[in-house]
């Protein structure tokens, strides 16, 4: 062995609320765990102002908050929280097998167990004025953020599945919703469809796009633009919603673990586990279903318990 590499028991690859959860229960179970917070440390929430649906925290807590305080909780137990991106890695095959990692393309590392934790990216538009109101009314998250527009106008961008859940669950909260489809059709399927016409507060606007998100520090208005006709519209609206889609964390993880067509890491029968022995995901990178805190943080735990066992199973045989 090359002893000038460093051999950690259990790696977590990101620090979002799935990282530091699985940090803090692979702590207490003494995996010493050693953890590389990537590009965004503290994960998604850092991009978001409110959050009021976390369990334990009546009056709500800001998002880059509350991730100070799961780090402080992963750390007052040993886990070891370091700046890095991992950029390549080779997981080994075998039962016991040891996984080799590099950090920011110079630094090689071992690992008994890997816990991966690196989320999924929302998609925006890209637009200079939907840009500079995110967290002042543009949002990637209905069910994280629709509860603030309660009884307001509001506008949701997408076509697929999740936009068009994502606009009946803001119907429900919200005064009017105005959809904007780019194509003259929906791509979501045609149960998704039927809801969406037979809700009556929601509007669907076909070959519509965004132009400009109006307002300086918040949301006031929207100026939609006809693709065919080149038509312009302004609606006054509080809140707009992007569900165009996310980009799982996954590109190098390519060729070695099992993913889904749009790159989610496959986890099998109910556990955290992927088809490569000893490396467990958890959080949003295989979540494409609910990609919330709260669910993030479950497979987290489920993910530390799960190389817990992985590694005294391998001790028991070893010692047997
Ligand atoms: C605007 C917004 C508001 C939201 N509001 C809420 C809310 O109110 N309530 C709620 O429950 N959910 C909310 N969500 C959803 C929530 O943020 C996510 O479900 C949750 O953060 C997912 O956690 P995660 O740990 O899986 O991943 P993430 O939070 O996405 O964290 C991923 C981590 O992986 C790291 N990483 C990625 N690649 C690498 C790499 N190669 N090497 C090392 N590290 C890497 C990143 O730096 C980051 O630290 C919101 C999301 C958004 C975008």
């Amino acid at each position: 062995m090359n002893e000038s590499i460093e051999r950690v028991k259990c790696l977590i690859i990101g620090s979002g609320p799935a990282g530091y959860t699985a940090a803090i229960y692979a702590a207490r179970a003494d995996l010493k765990p050693v953890m590389y917070t990537g590009m965004e440390p503290g994960g998604q929430l850092t991009t978001t102002t409110e959050v009021d649906n976390f369990p334990g925290y009546p009056d709500g807590i800001d998002g880059p908050t509350m991730m100070v305080q799961l780090q402080q909780q992963a750390e007052r137990f040993g886990t070891e929280v370091r700046i890095g991106m991992v950029t390549e890695v080779e997981f080994s095959d075998q039962v016991g097998g040891i996984h080799k990692i590099t950090v920011d393309n110079t630094t090689k590392l071992e690992a008994e167990t890997v816990i991966i934790s690196t989320g999924a990216t929302a998609k925006y538009l890209g637009i200079p004025s939907e840009q500079k109101l995110r967290g002042g009314g543009v949002s990637a998250c209905a069910v994280c953020d629709g509860f603030f527009y309660k009884g307001q106008d509001v506008a949701i961008v997408g076509a697929g599945d999740t936009a068009a859940e994502e606009a009946t669950y803001l119907a429900n909260i919200c005064k009017k919703v105005t959809m904007l489809v780019r194509k003259d059709y929906m791509r979501a399927s045609k149960a998704m469809q039927h809801r969406v016409n037979n809700t009556k507060n929601l509007e669907v606007l076909y070959n519509t796009e965004v132009d400009e998100v109006l307002g300086e520090q918040v949301v006031e208005g929207l100026r939609m633009v006809n693709n065919l006709t080149g038509e312009k519209k302004e609606i006054p609206i509080t809140g707009l919603f992007i569900a165009i889609g996310h980009k799982p964390n996954t590109e190098i993880f390519k060729g070695q673990l099992e993913m889904d067509d749009t790159g989610y890491l496959i986890t099998h029968s109910k556990s955290t586990k992927t088809n490569k022995p000893g490396v467990f995901a958890s959080g949003d990178v295989q979540d494409k279903e609910y990609r919330q805190a709260v669910t993030a943080a479950g497979t987290g735990c489920m993910a530390a318990l799960d190389a817990e066992r992985y590694l005294a199973t391998i001790e028991t045989e070893v010692t047997a």
